[in-house]
């Protein structure tokens, strides 16, 4: 089955969720279940297992936490009836989050277990209960083999981001820990790429999954317009507005439409770029149909410049003037991409798609790639100097305008009697200056962050130091920072070990983590420039096959560049 077999229009209340869980969705103004939801949550409502092929932007926690919370029996029971397996610990802190906020109307007990936090507090929230952990591998097994994490009462296994917990090495961790769950848990895998060690373990630990794919199909001739320009940005979500502020400014576009993906963030992204000089008019499906009409018609007719809105809410919308579309957020599946891009390039007329994308949603875009079979093209997001140079170029143009209308004649007299005083450059000059600076010009603008996305390209893999290898001749990659650990391969230490403790203790995950070098006696792992500091304090508290490393910058990188 792929996603664009059903695209049906379900709601979350069709898809039988307990009113408990609809109250919260649409207090949290989510308006509509996501592709992979409206696939995923019905199956394993029922119990079944469920291997599902979705990146980070879906809506996959939702997918199989939704379900998870309707199968709970309330609190109580006597230890966890869930347990999900993620790579990171950012993921655990994430996936537990989601798991509270879904459950808060049912008290359900939440509790994330990863390594680098303190112990004891994980041990004493097991002994006061919990319906869920969200745990990485190696402190699952950690507490498993102490007997502090009981698995009998299990009924949900969830496997979160396989792919990646496998390119970790967790592999046997994965293993050893399924081999302690009940054998008629449900068992639900999700994973960004269906590689055959992936399908390895569906076969040996699945039953009967329901197969859940995102649609490889390329869109139906013409449904994506070819005078749709496309391009992405990648940023941190703290930066969104001020990217989205940036871009803007920059295309000054005649009217765009704004995809967000709640109510919540349409209502305050609104409010963010009126405040920033736009006059933007927020359109969601918390609004009665009288509100709706008042918004399109001040769109329609030019009061407004742009439109915020949910995809419910647009859907069915045509207005002329659009001539970009802007996705806050990467879409939740190709097909909605689809939808929104073909708002704009309507009738032969040439449209902008501009994409926000967080780092971790890179894998996405290229899923969307794949469905269109065009190309987004990653740019780098304008600087204060791109800014500074277009409104420069923007004032020029309208002096330029000015000047072709012929009806200067009223100014002569100020001209001529500043002459008698100053040069006629400088009178010029200053023209100029108040004709910019009155267009609101002068903002004081900020740089925004670039961040990378958070997948390492395969050809600069890691590799373990030959013996003829003159490691030293090398600098590291570009934005890395090169790392010494005390361990070598005399402690047993293998590649994966480190990433595995990297990914574990630090907000870094396996990809971001790039060429590894193990001596004898030392190793040398290379790791964004920004984080290092991050993963030397975490490393320091921490144990790699029961012995703690010194862990530093390498000392002499800065002789050898
Ligand atoms: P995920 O792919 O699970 O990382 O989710 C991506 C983001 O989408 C998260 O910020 C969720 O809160 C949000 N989200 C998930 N499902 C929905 C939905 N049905 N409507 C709106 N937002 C959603």
């Amino acid at each position: 089955m792929t996603m664009n077999e059903t695209g049906g229009e379900a709601t979350f209340a069709d898809l039988g969720l307990r009113p408990e869980l609809l109250q919260v969705l649409s207090a949290l103004g989510y308006e509509e279940p996501t592709p992979i939801q409206r696939e995923a949550i019905p199956p394993l409502v029922e119990g079944r297992d469920l291997l599902g092929q979705a990146a980070t932007g879906t809506g996959k926690t939702a997918a199989f936490a939704l379900p998870v919370l309707q199968r709970m029996a309330g609190p109580g029971a006597a230890g966890p009836v869930t347990l999900v397996l993620v790579p990171t610990r950012e993921l655990a802190i994430q996936v537990s989050e989601a798991f509270h906020r879904y459950g808060r109307e049912m008290g359900a007990r939440v509790l994330p277990i990863y390594g680098g936090a303190p112990i004891g507090r994980q041990l004493q929230a097991l002994k006061r209960g919990v319906d869920v952990v969200v745990a990485t591998p190696g402190r699952a097994l950690d507490h498993i083999g102490r007997g502090t994490l009981d698995l009998e009462s299990l009924r949900t296994v969830v496997l979160d981001e396989a792919d990646e917990m496998l390119d970790m090495g967790f592999a046997d961790d994965i293993e050893a820990i399924l081999a302690s769950t009940p054998e008629d848990r449900q068992t639900v895998l999700f994973s960004a790429t269906l590689p055959p060690r992936i399908d390895g373990i569906a076969r040996r630990h699945l039953n009967d999954p329901v197969r859940i794919e995102m649609g490889h199909k390329a869109a139906e001739g013409g449904q994506t317009t070819p005078l749709v320009e496309q391009s992405a940005y990648l940023v941190a979500r703290a930066h969104k507005p001020a990217a989205l502020g940036r871009l803007l400014d920059i295309e000054a576009p005649a009217a765009a439409i704004v995809f967000c993906r709640t109510r919540d963030e349409v209502d305050q992204l609104t409010e963010t770029m009126n405040g920033r000089g736009h006059r933007a008019e927020a359109l969601h499906g918390g609004m009665d149909q009288e509100q709706r009409d008042r918004v399109m018609s001040r769109v329609r007719g030019g009061t407004a410049d742009l439109l915020i809105a949910t995809d419910v809410a647009a859907r069915g919308l045509d207005i002329e003037q659009l001539t970009h579309v802007v996705n806050y957020n990467v879409p939740s599946a190709p097909e909605a991409y689809v939808h929104r891009i073909g708002r704009v390039g309507r009738a032969g007329r040439e449209g902008v798609a501009l994409t926000l994308a967080e780092p971790r949603e890179h894998r996405m875009l290229k899923a969307i790639e794949r469905v269109t079979g065009q190309r987004i093209s990653v740019e780098r997001l304008p600087t204060v100097a791109d800014l500074q140079a277009r409104r420069m170029e923007l004032t020029r143009a309208a002096l330029e305008e000015c000047l072709l209308q012929d009806d200067l004649g009223p100014f002569h007299v100020v001209v001529e009697s500043l002459t008698d005083e100053f040069d006629l450059m400088e009178v010029a000059l200053a023209a100029v200056k108040l004709a910019h600076e009155s267009s609101g010009a002068a903002l004081d603008e900020q740089e925004i962050p670039e961040v990378a996305p958070r997948t390492v390209d395969k050809g600069r893999g890691r590799r373990e130091a030959g013996p003829g290898r003159e490691r030293a001749a090398r600098a590291p990659a570009g934005g890395m920072a090169r790392l010494f650990f005390s361990l070598g391969r005399s402690a047993g230490i293998r590649p994966q070990d480190l990433v595995g403790a990297i990914a574990g203790e630090s907000s870094l995950s396996g990809r971001d983590i790039g060429a590894i070098e193990i001596a004898d006696r030392f190793s040398l792992v290379e790791v964004p420039q920004d984080a290092a500091d991050e993963v030397i304090a975490a490393l320091r508290r921490t144990t790699i096959k029961g012995r703690r490393p010194t862990v530093r910058r390498e000392r002499d990188m800065r002789e050898r560049r």
